[in-house]
């Protein structure tokens, strides 16, 4: 299998508060990983220190091959590889759907913006808002926004996309169009790295499934082994609170 992240020995303190601890995994490609664990296990700080947005305090991450985490290695040219998709969407407030999808394809991949509206089109497809290229942010429905924050990540055609609790801020009705969403991408292949509460999800489309706990992974497998037969006490205990 080919990886295209690999941490290893990562560690994150803010302070005096070690937030992970000598964590190891890997994800290869085409992979869906979904990280599963309490609130405060670090499952975002985990996520933000793989996109850098926070500094891993030590360790490694090797990107195809490449530690990105010494002086000479281009951080911003690994950024721009990895999607990000939020909780709370992120959206331009004051760009119409189109455009959130086309800001970051001419600034940062130097797009000409013919190019970038093609791409932001194909992607509003793929997620289903391409009748909504006109409309604001603030015209949309919460999973409509985050199908759009979907669309622009998709369109800076990052290798690994990243998603931190994307339903944790729907209204329930609309966390399913977004799941779906997410669903179809994981067939196509795409390589995702998945912070979810949704256990159900997690279940169905994961390849592997990495349970957190207190900023260590506590057990991690396929997900028939974490959800029906788990090997630590704390993940049966994690599974029996959240089922
Ligand atoms: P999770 O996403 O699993 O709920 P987080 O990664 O958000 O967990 O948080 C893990 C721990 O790190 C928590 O105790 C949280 O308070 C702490 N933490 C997260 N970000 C910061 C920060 N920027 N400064 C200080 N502490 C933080
Ligand atoms: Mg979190």
């Amino acid at each position: 299998m080919e990886k295209v992240i690999a941490i290893e020995h990562l560690s994150k303190s803010f302070g005096t508060h070690e937030v992970l601890k000598d964590i190891d995994f890997t994800v290869n490609k085409g992979e869906v990983v979904c990280i599963i664990g309490s609130s405060g296990s670090g499952k975002s700080t985990l996520l933000r220190c793989v996109n850098l947005l926070e500094k891993p305090s030590g360790g490694q991450i090797i990107y195809n091959g490449e530690n990105i985490l010494d002086n000479k290695h281009d951080i911003h040219a690994y950024r721009t590889k990895l999607g990000m998709v939020f909780q709370q969407f992120n959206l331009f407030n004051n760009h119409n759907v189109l455009n959130n999808c086309v800001v970051g394809q001419v600034k940062v991949l130097k797009r000409s913006k013919e190019e970038a509206e093609k791409t932001a089109l194909k992607y509003l497809k793929v997620v289903g808002m391409e009748q909504y290229v006109n409309a604001k942010p603030s015209q949309l429905s919460g999973g409509q926004k985050q199908r759009v924050a979907i669309a622009r990540a998709l369109s800076m055609e990052p290798d690994v996309m990243l998603f931190d609790e994307p339903t944790s801020a729907l209204d329930p009705e609309m966390v399913g169009e977004v799941l779906k969403v997410m669903k179809e991408l994981a067939e196509t292949g795409l390589t995702m790295l998945i912070v979810t509460h949704e256990m159900e999800f997690a279940k169905e489309v994961s390849d592997r499934v990495v349970f957190m706990d207190k900023g260590v992974i506590a057990e991690e497998g396929p997900p028939e082994q974490i959800f029906n037969n788990p090997t630590q006490e704390r993940t049966r205990e994690f599974l029996k609170r959240t089922l």
